[in-house]
């Protein structure tokens, strides 16, 4: 089976989510309703994130291989390079590989603060890591059930924290192509204005590859706020004060989602090939965000009938 993540030739609008591995059992319980509820959506694939430095490898290689066995979810398994040894990094390819897994991500990861940098023994960015699959894929051709490894990478509609300039980002993406990624996820961004921006620079400068737009659900005013810390941007004005001032959870939901539509169809209507929605493993959101959107998707899976 040949695998492209993002650009299904049947959906015109690829969908895509993102979860993290649960930290409890309690989590893992609720993660497993959520789970059940996007299925139902017949999402193209669902990215499961990767601590840096592999903190948490153990439950992302549960989740994804829980989603490989109990689920029609294919996955997008995140990797990060930052912290492990290369010889490790292959070994972990080698496994996500053995496992079924057929979609990585490629990161580099935050550096920790701590971290003496450029390492000795590990990849600096995320495009020697886009080299590295490529690599492990091709010493294993013969072995895979045929196609390619889909390959995704990180995009920023603003600049990250560390570049100086996003012409620079831009320049990175091309680079990221160039080693062999087939698709770019982009960071949070609240403004469409921005994603556009980002979307013409790359053109320009010859990135081919799909950019999905990566949005999270505008329903939690603390969160916006850390992201929008992270990111460096400005969420729309006076959506948190609204958010703040609504009295009951739904009201609150009414004002994000309708904020987050706004956001979704305007990045769409511009040319968008997707959507990657942040989950933070809550699916209400998310799905209160597809209703309203109509995509052009696959009708959800039937209700069994009632006795
Ligand atoms: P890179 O592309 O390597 O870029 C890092 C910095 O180095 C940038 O400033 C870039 O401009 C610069 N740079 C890159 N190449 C060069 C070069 N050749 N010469 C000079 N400068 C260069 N983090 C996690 O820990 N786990 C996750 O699961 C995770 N998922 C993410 C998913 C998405 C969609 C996104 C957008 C981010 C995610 N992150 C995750 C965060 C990510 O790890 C950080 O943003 C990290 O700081 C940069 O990762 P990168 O892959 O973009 O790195």
């Amino acid at each position: 089976m040949l695998i492209h993540a993002p650009a299904p030739t049947t959906n015109p609008v690829a969908l895509s989510y993102e979860l993290h591995p649960p930290r409890s059992a309690e989590a893992a319980a609720n993660l497993a309703t959520t789970i059940s509820h996007l299925e139902d959506t017949s999402p193209d694939y669902v990215a499961v994130t990767y601590g840096a430095n592999g903190s948490n490898q153990d439950s992302a290689f549960e989740l994804l291989s829980r989603l490989l066995r109990e689920t029609t979810i294919r996955p997008l398994a995140h990797l990060t390079c930052v912290g492990t040894p290369t010889g490790r990094l292959r070994g972990i390819v080698d496994e996500l590989l053995d496992v079924g897994v057929r979609g990585i991500l490629a990161l580099r990861g935050d550096i920790p603060a701590d971290a003496s940098w450029p390492p000795d023994d590990g990849l600096r960015y995320a495009t020697e890591l886009v080299q590295l699959i490529r690599d492990v894929e091709n010493q294993r051709t013969a072995r895979l059930a045929g196609g390619r490894v889909s390959v995704g990478v990180a995009a920023y509609p603003t600049k990250h924290p560390e570049s100086p300039t996003h012409s620079h980002d831009v320049e990175v993406l091309l680079a990221k192509q160039q080693a062999g990624a087939d698709f770019a996820i982009t960071q949070v961004f609240f403004h469409p204005g921005q994603y556009v921006d980002l979307v013409a620079e790359a053109r320009r400068a010859g990135v081919t590859i799909p950019i999905i737009p990566g949005v999270m659900p505008l329903t939690n005013a603390r969160r916006i706020g850390k992201l929008s810390e992270l990111a460096g941007v400005n969420p729309p004005t006076g959506l948190q004060a609204r958010l703040d001032a609504a009295t009951s959870q739904s009201e609150r939901l009414r004002i994000g989602v309708a904020a987050t539509v706004d956001l979704i169809r305007a990045t769409l209507e511009a040319g968008a090939p997707g959507l990657h929605l942040y989950t933070f493993n809550h699916h209400v959101s998310a799905l209160a965000v597809l209703d309203d959107l109509e995509l052009p998707r696959p009708s959800r899976r039937a209700e069994p009938a009632l006795a």
